[in-house]
């Protein structure tokens, strides 16, 4: 009987951890599952990174950092912003955090207060809505539908800031849908932004070099480097590098606000793993031919899927620009009836069709907040993509 605080009752457990799990328990089982719900890179780390983190370990690189991060970390991400975006930063307008989800959290955490409001574009990445409540504000889902590329427009974006809206939330490479922000589009929110200093930009660009777009990848402040005091840029090690468990990301933003970031993270845990840290400034520091080798894999598998998909009567499915997901629409087949009589009432009923016809498990398009819709991730082996788009085929087929 513990009596627990509101801000952990308001919020769900994310629907990918729970689709996961139910793909585990099926397993245990004994029933074969084509699991297309992973979030996270099916590679190994890279030696040369892990091999950076056994130097570390064998030089006593093992105590307390500095709560902002160590000096390598940061020169080495000054480097990579100034070289592959063209932002350019002082060390001091870094935070380094357990993986881009803390910095995320820990943004939102020193700036929110209760009646602020969160711009959220929708299809989201499911964390963000409960991040924004579980710190006491609200979230403003609005609806960004495949007609506009699933993005956010300035229209869109003027219409929905008001006096008490603190930011606007944009995730390019998008987790679910990987469709990514041009110059251009990145420019046009940017300049609504200018005329509303109070709205600040929490840029997620943690799958921004798993790209596949033939436009360069760029950032907000690549495009309008005067937004400068009113963005947070982050980003982190986890999908590029294949380093989910080692939880390292970072953000660049505003002295005023790393500086409220890093007051409460010396609070909340000090600082980020010693040791993850030295992995995470080898990773941005060395030979990125492992990445380049990753994202040819990841395009040979988007390509397939989108073909496979787009071939099932019913199904339809935009070319995403990045990332490892894609993201049908399954609006062709709701109403239809499965073999034992069930209306597929929505994509929910949809995807549990999948999962109980096709042995397929994907996560149902409500959870991002854009129905009718379902999320598949190609972080896994071509056999697999293969044999799960074969069976939602005889699975979509048996459906009247
Ligand atoms: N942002 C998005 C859009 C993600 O999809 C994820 C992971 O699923 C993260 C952030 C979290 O990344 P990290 O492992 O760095 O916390």
């Amino acid at each position: 009987n513990i009596k627990l605080a509101s801000r952990v009752t308001s919020i769900r457990v994310s629907p990918s951890t729970a689709a996961a799990q139910k793909v585990r328990d099926l397993q245990a089982e004994g029933r074969r599952i084509l699991n297309l719900t992973v979030g996270e890179p099916d590679f190994d780390t890279p030696d040369h990174i892990k091999a950076a983190a056994i130097r570390a370990m064998e030089g006593g690189e093992t105590k307390y950092t500095s709560v902002n991060g160590t000096v390598a970390l940061r020169k080495a991400i000054q480097h990579d912003f100034a070289t592959r975006l063209g932002i350019d930063c002082e060390l001091n307008e870094i935070c380094v955090g357990g993986g881009a989800k803390q910095v995320l959290f820990v943004a939102l955490m020193a700036t929110v207060e209760p009646g602020d409001e969160v711009i959220v574009p929708a299809p989201y990445w499911v964390s963000y809505p409960d991040m924004v409540i579980a710190n006491g504000g609200t979230p403003v889902v609005v609806p960004c539908g495949e007609e506009v590329g699933f993005k956010l427009t300035p229209e869109v974006l003027e219409a929905a800031i008001t006096a008490n809206t603190r930011w606007v939330i944009l995730n390019s490479p998008s987790n679910p849908t990987g469709a990514a922000y041009s110059a251009d589009e990145l420019r046009a929110l940017g300049q609504v932004l200018l005329r509303h200093p109070h709205v600040m930009v929490l840029c997620d660009e943690i799958y921004d070099r798993i790209w596949f777009a033939d436009f360069e990848p760029c950032s907000i402040l690549t495009v309008l480097p005067e937004l400068k005091p009113q963005a947070l840029v982050v980003n982190g090690v986890s999908k590029s590098y294949a380093m989910t468990g080692w939880r390292i990301g970072y953000g660049v933003g505003p002295v005023a606000l790393i500086d409220a970031i890093n007051k409460l993270q010396s609070q909340m845990s000090s600082c980020p793993s010693s040791i993850s840290q030295a992995a995470a400034a080898a990773a941005l520091t060395s030979d990125q031919h492992s990445v380049e080798e990753a994202v040819a894999v990841y395009r040979q598998r988007r390509d397939r899927a989108h073909a496979l998909i787009n071939a099932i009567p019913g199904l339809s499915c935009r070319l995403p620009d990045g990332a490892f997901y894609l993201y049908p629409s399954c609006a062709g087949l709701i109403g239809k009836k499965t073999p034992d009589g069930r209306t597929i009432r929505n994509d929910l009923d949809f995807s549990l069709y999948l999962l109980e016809a096709a042995g397929v498990a994907s996560v149902h398009g409500g959870a991002y907040g854009l129905e009718p819709y379902f999320r598949i991730s190609t972080a896994t082996s071509m056999e697999i993509i293969d044999a799960a788009c074969a069976a939602i085929a005889r699975a979509c087929e048996a459906l009247d």
